[in-house]
């Protein structure tokens, strides 16, 4: 028996955004592993099928569901081919996220946009489309990924930055408004995480702290999966 032992989900569903690479892949590994049912959504349909069949081979249902979490329409589609499949929804991951490195003084305010639209916009729009579902689960939790750089900022990052302070509050502000409702709302703020598709060992991101180690994707989810539990 290890201490994971203990963080079970059994019988329950999770959304998890962004599970077509990296992070959302552990999460829903982790949350399968552990018992869950997941739906997945990520614009990648191809790459969301190899998580489905990582899903199914820890034997639990799943369902792959092309999404763009800016976009409404398709937010409201993964909640709803959620409940027609699994009939509940328990646990919201909002993971998906954009950001490649580039100075603040070079990006446009498009550029800048369409990063907050993803990770700070996207995850509010998700999280309202669920809340009606979250509201009627037994233990029900929703989890923001931010980031260590959205406490601590990063050079050449200034959008990914903002992004991810902004979904601090959000999750904060969440956290209170929906105490009532028994939903409980955290958020996760990795430092770096090992890319496990170059390999390892992998090098630091530029601008990352140096007094911070690399997670591996695993120890993350992990996180997740004990603030789902
Ligand atoms: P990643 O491998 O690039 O994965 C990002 C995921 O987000 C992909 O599945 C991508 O799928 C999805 N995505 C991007 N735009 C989307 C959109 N508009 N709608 C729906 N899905 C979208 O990155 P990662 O490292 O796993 O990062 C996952 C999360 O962790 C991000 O929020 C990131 O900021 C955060 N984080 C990462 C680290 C790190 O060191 N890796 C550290 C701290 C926080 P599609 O392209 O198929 O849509």
């Amino acid at each position: 028996m290890t201490i994971l032992d203990r963080f079970r989900v059994d019988g329950r569903t999770a959304i998890v955004t962004g599970a077509s690479s990296g992070l959302g892949v552990a999460f829903a590994q982790a949350l399968a592993e552990a018992g869950a049912d997941v739906a997945l959504g990520a614009r990648r349909a191809e790459r969301l099928g190899s998580t489905r069949e990582l899903v199914e081979a820890a034997g639990r249902r799943a369902i792959a569901v092309p999404t763009d979490v800016s976009v409404p329409e398709d937010c409201d589609r993964l909640v709803q081919e959620a409940i027609e499949a699994f009939g509940k929804v328990d646990i919201l991951v909002n993971n998906a996220g954009v950001g490649t490195a580039r100075p603040a003084l070079k990006e446009t305010p498009e550029e800048f946009r369409a990063v907050i639209d993803v990770d700070l916009t996207g995850s509010f729009i998700l999280a309202k489309a669920a809340l009606p579902l979250l509201a009627r689960a037994e233990h029900p939790a929703l989890i923001f990924v931010s980031s260590l750089a959205g406490i601590r900022g990063r050079p050449g990052a200034a959008h990914l930055c903002a992004a991810k302070a902004g979904v601090i509050g959000l999750a904060r502000s969440l956290a209170m408004d929906l105490y009532p409702h028994g939903i409980r709302v955290n958020a996760i703020a990795p430092g770096p995480v090992q890319d496990v598709e170059r390999g390892e060992p992998s090098p630091l991101p530029p601008g990352a702290p140096a007094d911070v180690g690399i997670s591996r994707p695993a120890d993350v989810a992990n996180v997740a999966l004990f603030l789902a539990s």
